[in-house]
């Protein structure tokens, strides 16, 4: 077995027979360093560049704590814009396509509200949202993260350079503390850290210079 296959890790079959599927064949620096703290339950904070498959990695993370069986919002990811919510949703759906029954639900800005409400009515396992939307899905009482257990920030500095600070603050007041909590950065400027040091519990860093 190659050193950084996806066999080493323990993850759940449906996962491995899929990534195999799909071409991914080893993991990328990120991911091997990242994913082993994931899996254990650990909050990370990653900084790695574009391109380096941060998804994957906390997608991966995020599937295999994943309970279909119990339909509710068990992971919220929330990214600084819509392409990007897509991308993220997208990706998740493609790892978790042999595991069935999985529903991922895009809450972003700019989309009527009329729709999110009527697909939160029908329940989701995994939300990828924009912060400023799912805030206000939560403050209307549409979304309900009461058994969240894994929360992503994606692109962390990019969400503060758009001011949704305010919006991730209001967030974390309605999620579970006992989580896991996994952010993602290019940058890791002042306001990054304090972040980091209010919502998270002694995180592992895990900082990647190259793309593999
Ligand atoms: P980042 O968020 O770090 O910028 P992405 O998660 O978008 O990067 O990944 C970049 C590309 O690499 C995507 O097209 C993804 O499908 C692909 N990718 C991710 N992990 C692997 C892997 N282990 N093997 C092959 N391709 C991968
Ligand atoms: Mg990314």
């Amino acid at each position: 077995m190659k050193p950084n296959s996806f066999a080493s890790l323990s993850l759940h079959p449906d996962l491995l027979k899929n990534l195999s599927t799909l071409g991914y064949e080893e993991m990328t620096a990120i991911q091997a360093q990242s994913l082993p703290p994931i899996l254990t339950g650990k909050d990370i904070i990653g900084q790695g560049k574009t391109g380096s498959g941060k998804t994957a990695a906390f997608s991966l993370g995020l599937l295999q704590n994943l309970q279909v069986k119990r339909f509710r919002v068990q992971s919220l990811v929330l990214c600084p814009t819509r392409e990007l919510a897509d991308q993220v949703a997208k990706e998740i759906r493609r790892l978790a396509r042999t595991i069935h029954n999985i529903k991922v639900l895009t809450l972003c800005g700019g989309m009527p509200m009329g729709p999110q409400i009527g697909s939160l009515e029908h329940g989701a396992h995994i939300i990828v949202g924009t912060p400023g939307r799912v805030e206000e899905h939560l403050r209307k009482g549409t979304l309900n993260l009461e058994e969240l257990n894994t929360f992503v920030l994606d692109e962390a500095d990019r969400m503060l350079d758009m001011g949704f600070q305010p919006a991730l603050d209001a967030i974390v007041e309605y999620i579970p503390k006992q989580r896991q909590t996994l952010l993602f950065s290019a940058t890791f400027p002042p306001q990054i850290q304090s972040i980091a040091k209010q919502i998270m519990q002694s995180p592992v860093m895990v900082k990647v210079e190259s793309t593999h």
